[in-house]
């Protein structure tokens, strides 16, 4: 089974009100009839300002995070029903970034993937080792107990959910994972969604995230078990970005 492949952007803390009209207006120009589904996860104040942008294009809305809670006393969080008046259709769960600096454990990544799922978001759920569980031979283990975490949600088909492989010593540091290395990973989890849900493992998109660009995304999005890509620097250049999208056939 081959998927049509998503290519979803993650400006990250980056932007301003005139730098993503600048981007928004490159890239509605530039994306055409796009042979891949593709989305941009922008800051949270910037939901309105992109959903204008993106009505009637074939370049979806993402967020960056969504709270576990629906609602009440959480400052500074933002519920999985707030991002659906926005027209949110997916949102990152459990990145790096946050699982590094704000302590989210994989119990809190399976609560933020059941806010989603039950708002009909699709979480695009990050697992990712760092260099020194890579090194330390711990990869496999790594992602499998990051990917368990979220696959029994409950109620839930697990092929609602999208997951970003994202070694974490790959992510803005310009060293991306070979085309071998990822796929290899890519095929762990897929026989592990495989064993979980046989029937609708083929089905579920695996993206690769870690300085993914311009010049290296035709190879990984040529392996066999790598669906599309989770952009973080290169999403936020529009000639990039496009040039991600249509290696993306
Ligand atoms: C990311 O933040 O998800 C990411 C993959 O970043 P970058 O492409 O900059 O490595």
């Amino acid at each position: 089974m081959t998927n049509r492949k998503l290519i979803a952007g993650n400006w990250k803390m980056n932007g301003s009100l005139a730098a993503n009209e600048a981007l928004l207006d490159a890239l509605l120009q530039g994306v055409g009839a796009p042979g891949c589904d593709v989305a941009v996860c922008v800051p949270a104040p910037y939901l309105a300002q992109v959903q204008g942008r993106v009505a009637g294009s074939p370049i979806a809305l993402g967020a960056q995070d969504v709270s576990a809670q629906p609602q009440g006393a959480f400052t500074g969080e933002q519920s999985a029903a707030m991002l659906n008046d926005f027209g949110v259709r997916y949102a990152i769960v459990g990145h790096s970034e946050r699982r590094q600096y704000h302590g989210e454990s994989d119990e809190v990544v399976a609560a933020k993937t059941a806010a989603a799922l039950a708002r009909g978001i699709t979480p695009i759920v990050c697992v990712g080792e760092t260099l020194a569980e890579r090194e330390a031979g711990r990869t496999e283990e790594v992602v499998k107990r990051q990917l368990a975490a979220v696959i029994h949600v409950n109620g839930h088909c697990i092929s609602e959910i999208v997951v970003a492989y994202e070694p974490v010593w790959a992510i803005g540091t310009g060293k991306t994972a070979s085309p071998e290395q990822a796929q290899s990973v890519h095929a762990v989890l897929r026989a592990q969604l495989h064993h979980a849900a046989s029937e609708h493992a083929a089905g579920i998109r695996i993206l690769y995230g870690g300085s993914m660009n311009a010049a290296n995304a035709a190879e990984l999005l040529g392996q066999p078990d790598i669906d599309g890509g989770l952009i973080g620097g290169a999403s936020l250049k529009a000639p990039d970005f496009l040039q991600i999208i249509a290696a993306a056939r």
